[in-house]
């Protein structure tokens, strides 16, 4: 393509949580089905450096890239709904942004000028927008928080001074907002959108396009008042309305022409759109022929969003199983031995997700039990699989009093431990850490090879030898108890290149028993699902169709 690259800024108004990341997502696998390339970047307006020291139950899940940055998790949205593989330089921060701007000025690279919001500040947002320009045709950025929030307002202000900038026909603006429906007055409400339309204006933004939340398709009249009121032309007012499937999105949104509105809006030719694998996908989801039920056992559960891609991820191994997958999220903290077979009865299968913090870690270990001897189809994930270390070493390998380091530093069996030494395949250098180590500065993060055993479960499920997942850890599987461990019949299925760090466990005499210490949620797609989200899924499914009186529908 010949244009140089189009910029798509969204924002967000009346109110947070109106789905800007599933908007933008949205908005790329439209433009992405008609040929042109995409990529993506979120600017988020509050201090911390990066998301990754942020508590899951305040923000959400901490989505993690390729090239180990802990990102924002609309990031994972972004890499759902499209081909865009994102990195560090696709999530900035204020945080960020002014420690590089101070770190500049300590530096002297100001010349002793006074350092100022703008242009300085505005300035190095620019520059963080254009990093990730190049070699695509249209970028889009998201802008965190709501307009009306003092603290984005050097987003704002950026990406106002960026269309003079870059040309006015380069750039365009996309605002999310609300338009509800008030039963009282059996109508539809367009003052809140008017209001933030105003906010958006009065600091220098007119938005291209309006993408009204609403519950059921706005009519001319609506859009036209719309129209007038926010100083734009009806077909630029959009019904983004709420769907059953967040897949659904996509077609929603063409369905209202959104997609030719921007093509014509930046000045792009480019086919018609090919959305019938969407369209499939989204029938599939609403048909399911069978359905399964799923035990997360886990610490987050009050915020569905700190395991987003988690969920979506057994929803993706879901899909690929034609079938419903069910979650039923129990609080580790409730679970012991006394109440485990009550409260896990109905699941098909059991998966403990990652987490950090000791709170809740007995309950995690007893489930794990639980599935084990009863045969349940059991998937551990970074935490879930090293609990499931512990497990077994504590009852079947006769370590009494076996855990891992990280909860217990007295333990006689740290059958997980911090690492002092590893070549780090990433970095291609050798890695030490030990307890003084930097909170956060030590974990290993990213993407990492992994080499599978032939024969192993699995093996069975990725059909290829090596492979490569996302990490987010500090602690690892110790060997000085992997002889003792693997004589008892817990397999390392997946290993290092060296050999050294043991990626995936897995045992034999069960249908579906597997741990492993990376995140393969992060790298599922609902056009490729995860391998072993199918394969577990699978399982689950099989499972239930044994269970007495059980049929899989
Ligand atoms: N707390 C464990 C560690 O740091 C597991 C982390 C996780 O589950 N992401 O190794």
């Amino acid at each position: 393509m010949s244009y140089p690259t189009k910029f798509i800024f969204v924002t967000g108004g009346v109110v947070s949580s109106l789905g800007k990341g599933l908007a933008s997502a949205a908005i790329g696998a439209l433009l992405e089905s008609r040929g042109l390339t995409i990529s993506f970047q979120k600017l988020d307006p509050y201090i911390n450096v990066d998301p990754g020291t942020m508590n899951p139950f305040q923000h959400g899940e901490v989505f993690v890239t390729d090239d180990g940055a802990e990102t924002d998790l609309d990031l994972g949205h972004y890499e759902r709904f499209t081909h865009a593989r994102l990195g560090r330089d696709n999530n900035f921060t204020t945080g960020k942004i002014y420690y590089s701007v101070i770190t500049k000025e300590r530096r002297g690279d100001y010349l002793g000028g006074t350092v100022q919001v703008i242009p300085h500040i505005t300035d190095e947002i620019k520059r963080s927008i254009m990093l990730v320009a190049k070699d695509v045709d249209v970028l889009i950025v998201e802008i965190g928080g709501t307009i009306g929030d003092i603290e984005s307002l050097p987003f704002q202000e950026a990406i106002r001074q960026f269309k003079s900038d870059v040309g006015k026909e380069n750039v365009i603006y996309v605002h999310l907002t609300f338009v509800p429906y008030i039963p009282t007055a059996a109508e539809v409400k367009t003052k809140p959108t008017q209001h933030s339309v105003k906010e958006l204006r009065s600091i220098g933004i007119q938005p291209d396009i309006l993408l009204c939340r609403t519950d059921r398709f706005l009519s001319k009249e609506i859009k036209s008042k719309i129209a007038l009121f926010c100083n734009v032309d009806i077909d630029q007012v959009i019904t983004a309305k709420d769907v059953e499937t967040i897949y659904e999105v996509p077609l929603v949104f063409h369905q209202e022409r959104l997609d030719d509105k921007i093509i014509e809006l930046l000045n792009i030719w480019t086919r018609a759109p090919r959305l019938e694998k969407w369209e499939q996908l989204v029938e599939k989801i609403k048909n399911p022929k069978y359905s399964v039920t799923i035990a997360i056992v886990g610490k987050y559960i009050h915020l569905r969003e700190s395991y987003k891609s988690l969920n979506e991820a057994l929803c993706h191994g879901g899909i690929a199983n034609d079938c419903k997958v069910n979650l039923d999220f129990v609080d580790s903290e409730t679970i012991d031995e006394s109440n485990c077979r009550e409260r896990l009865k109905n699941a098909d299968g059991i998966l403990v997700p990652g987490g950090f913090g000791r709170r809740g870690i007995e309950g995690k270990t007893t489930a794990i039990q639980f599935a084990r001897e009863q045969k349940i189809p059991f998937f551990g994930i970074c935490l879930g699989m090293q609990m499931a270390v512990v497990e077994y070493a504590r009852n079947k390998a006769g370590m009494k009093g076996a855990h891992s380091s990280e909860f217990d530093k007295a333990t006689p069996f740290p059958v997980i431990y911090l690492m002092k030494e590893w070549f780090d395949y990433k970095l291609q250098k050798v890695q030490k850490r030990d307890v003084t180590s930097d909170k956060g500065g030590t974990m290993r993060l990213g993407a990492y090879p992994c080499i599978l055993k032939e024969g192993s479960l699995a093996f069975a499920a990725y059909k290829k030898k090596e492979i490569s997942e996302r990490h987010r850890h500090r602690y690892e599987f110790n060997n000085a108890f992997r002889e003792k461990l693997e004589n008892a019949g817990l397999t390392a299925s997946g290993v290092s290149p060296d050999g050294k760090l043991v990626e995936i466990v897995e045992i034999a005499d069960h249908p579906w028993f597997l741990g492993c210490q990376f995140h393969p949620e992060f790298k599922s797609r609902p056009m490729e699902p995860h391998p072993l989200f199918v394969s577990f899924i699978r399982a689950a499914l099989d499972c239930k169709r044994q269970k007495p009186g059980g049929s899989s529908a």
